[in-house]
C-alpha cells in the first residue's frame, strides 16, 4: 500500500525501488474517485498523469531522478493556467475556456518533474472564505463533512488534507491559502508579494494576488517554493531577490552547538540557528478581539507561554489599525477586481448570452449577468462604486493611505522583531450554510490574514492545534518581506513545539 509522508521520503523509496511514480498515480487517482463527495477536484487527469508517471519511471534509470519534484503528484487550483486544459476559476463565465499556455509556476513544476493530477475546485474567481461560492458546488471539509473547507482555495486544501495528492498550489489574495489550511489542519504558505510569478494566474486583485502552497510537511512547502519562485520575464512585479535553498535550511531537533558535529552535515550557520532565541511579537488587539473564539484564544496564549519557557521573547504590541484592515482590503481588492474582471465581456473571453438582439451593450450586460455568480457581482459593484467619481477620494484614496500607513508600521515592527504571530482565523471551520446570508460576517473572518497581503509580507499557517470541538486550527507566522528563509526556519522550530 502506497504511503506518503514527504517528498524526500517518497524519493528515497523511489530510489530504493520500493515504489514507482505509476504506483503513486494509481493510488491518488483511486483516492480521488473514492472521495469524490468532497468535491475537491473539478477534473482528474487520469490517463495523462499515468502516462507521465510511466515516462518518469522509465527516465529514472538507476535511481537518477529527473528533477527536484520527480514524480511529485500535484493538484492545481482552478485559477492557475495549464496549457491545453480547461481553466474556469470555478465560474460559469469560463466554463468552456481552455488555457493556451502554462502559468510560469505550472511550467516550473513540470520542468522539475512533477505530475499534475487534476484541477481543483475553489470560490468563483477566488472570491470567498468558505468555498461555497463555486459555480460547481461547495467543497466539504474532510474532517467533518458538514463543515466548510475554507476558501477560496478550498479544493486544494482538502485535496492535501484527505491525501488526494502530495501538494497543491492555490492562490492567496487575502488569506485563501492560509485560511483553508487552518480549517483543514495542514500547512498553507503565502510567500511575499512578488516572490512567485503571477503569469498565468487568473487575476483577482493584482497588487495582492500571490500563488501559495499547501502541504502536510514543512519541507515539502519549502522545496516547492524553491522550485517555483524567482524572476520571470513575463511578470514585471516579480522581485529579483535571490531564491534560497529553503528546504535545506530546515533543521530537525534543537542541537546544542557544543554537541553538534560541525563537519558532519550541519553548517555552523544551521547550528547557530538551532540555538537562536527569537524575538516574537503579537498584536494585543488581535488576541483580545471580540470575534476571536475563546478556545483559540486560550490555546494560542498558552502556546506563547511555552515559547517563552523555551527562551524566546513574545511581546504584546499595540496595533490600533487592526480594525481598518478588513475595510481597507475590501475597498482596494474590489476596486482592482472591477477593473480586472471587465475583460469578461462575452466577446473576448468566456460566456456569451444566447439572447439575440442588435444592441452591443445589452449583449455585454446579459453575458455578464448570466456568467458571474452573486458574490462576484457584489464585488464588481462594490469596486465600481469605490472608484466612481465623487466617491473615489473618500474610499479608494483613503484605503491607499491606510495601506501606506500599514506598510510604515510594519517596517518599524520588523526593525525590532523577527516575526509576528497570530491566530490564522478567529473561528474554526464553520458549518456549511452558516454564514452564506451574511457577507459582512464572512468578510470579517479575514481579519488576521488580509494584513500580510496589504503589506506584501510572507505568511504561513501552521497546523498546531485541535479545538475542543475536534476541528484543527493553526498559528499564523509572518516575517519581513522576502524573508521566507527566516519564516521557514522559525516555522520548523514552532512545529517541534506542537503538543
Ligand atoms: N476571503 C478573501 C476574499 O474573499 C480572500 C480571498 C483570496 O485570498 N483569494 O477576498
Amino acid at each position: 500500500m502506497f504511503d506518503y509522508t514527504s517528498i524526500k521520503a517518497f524519493h528515497t523509496a523511489l530510489q530504493n525501488g520500493q515504489t514507482t511514480c505509476v504506483e503513486a498515480v494509481l493510488f491518488y487517482t483511486q483516492a480521488i474517485r473514492e472521495q469524490a463527495h468532497l468535491n475537491a477536484f473539478l477534473e482528474l487527469y487520469e490517463t495523462e498523469a499515468l502516462q507521465r508517471a510511466k515516462e518518469l519511471d522509465a527516465a529514472a534509470v538507476s535511481g537518477n531522478l529527473t528533477g527536484p519534484l520527480h514524480g511529485v503528484v500535484v493538484g492545481l487550483k482552478d485559477v492557475i493556467a495549464h496549457k491545453g486544459h480547461t481553466l474556469t476559476a470555478s465560474s460559469k463565465m469560463l466554463s468552456n475556456f481552455q488555457s493556451l499556455y502554462n502559468a510560469t509556476a505550472t511550467q516550473k513544476l513540470l520542468d522539475a518533474g512533477a505530475i499534475i493530477i487534476g484541477r481543483q475546485n475553489c470560490d468563483e474567481f477566488a472570491m470567498g472564505s468558505s468555498n461555497e461560492n463555486s459555480a460547481f458546488g461547495p467543497v466539504l471539509n474532510a474532517a467533518d463533512n458538514t463543515r466548510v473547507a475554507g476558501g477560496s482555495s478550498g479544493g486544494s486544501a482538502v485535496a492535501v488534507q484527505a491525501g488526494l495528492c502530495m501538494v497543491s498550489l492555490g492562490s492567496d489574495t487575502g488569506g485563501s491559502v492560509r485560511q483553508p489550511a487552518d480549517f483543514c489542519g495542514i500547512i498553507g504558505l503565502k510567500p511575499s508579494y512578488g516572490r512567485i510569478s503571477r503569469y498565468g494566474l487568473i487575476a483577482y486583485a493584482s497588487s495582492f494576488d500571490q500563488i501559495g502552497i499547501f502541504s502536510t510537511s514543512l519541507e515539502d512547502a519549502a522545496l516547492v517554493l524553491e522550485v517555483i519562485a524567482g524572476p520571470d520575464e513575463y511578470d514585471s512585479t516579480v522581485a529579483q531577490e535571490a531564491v534560497l535553498p529553503y528546504s535545506k535550511a530546515i533543521l530537525k531537533g534543537t542541537i546544542a552547538p557544543e554537541t553538534a558535529n560541525i563537519s558532519n552535515e550541519l553548517s555552523e550557520e544551521k547550528i547557530a540557528h538551532a540555538a537562536k532565541k527569537f524575538k516574537l511579537a503579537y498584536f494585543k488587539e488581535a488576541l483580545e478581539h471580540p470575534s476571536l473564539d475563546k478556545n483559540i484564544q486560550e490555546q494560542t496564549l498558552a502556546y506563547f507561554e511555552r515559547l517563552k519557557q523555551e527562551g524566546h521573547t513574545v511581546t504584546a504590541i499595540d496595533f490600533s489599525l487592526l480594525e481598518y484592515v478588513v475595510p481597507t482590503y475590501y475597498v482596494l481588492t474590489t476596486a482592482e477586481a472591477s477593473s480586472n474582471l471587465s475583460r469578461y465581456d462575452g466577446v473576448r473571453y468566456g460566456h456569451r448570452t444566447a439572447a439575440t438582439g442588435n444592441d452591443l451593450t445589452e449583449m455585454y450586460k446579459a453575458s455578464r449577468s448570466e456568467g458571474f455568480g452573486e458574490e462576484v457581482k457584489r464585488r464588481i459593484l462594490l469596486g465600481t462604486f469605490v472608484l466612481s467619481e465623487g466617491f473615489y477620494d473618500a474610499y479608494f484614496t483613503k484605503a491607499q493611505q491606510v495601506r501606506q500607513l500599514l506598510k510604515q508600521q510594519t517596517n518599524s515592527i520588523f526593525q525590532e522583531f523577527d516575526a509576528i504571530l497570530s491566530p490564522t482565523v478567529p473561528s474554526p471551520a464553520f458549518k456549511i450554510g452558516e454564514k452564506t446570508n451574511d457577507p459582512i460576517e464572512m468578510f470579517l473572518g479575514d481579519i488576521y490574514t488580509v494584513y500580510a497581503n496589504l503589506v506584501g509580507i510572507p505568511a504561513i499557517s501552521l497546523p498546531l492545534f485541535t479545538h475542543t470541538n475536534g476541528m484543527p486550527f493553526g498559528l499564523q507566522v509572518m516575517t519581513r518581506s522576502f524573508d521566507e528563509m527566516g519564516l521557514i526556519q522559525l516555522s520548523a522550530r514552532l512545529m517541534e513545539l506542537k503538543s
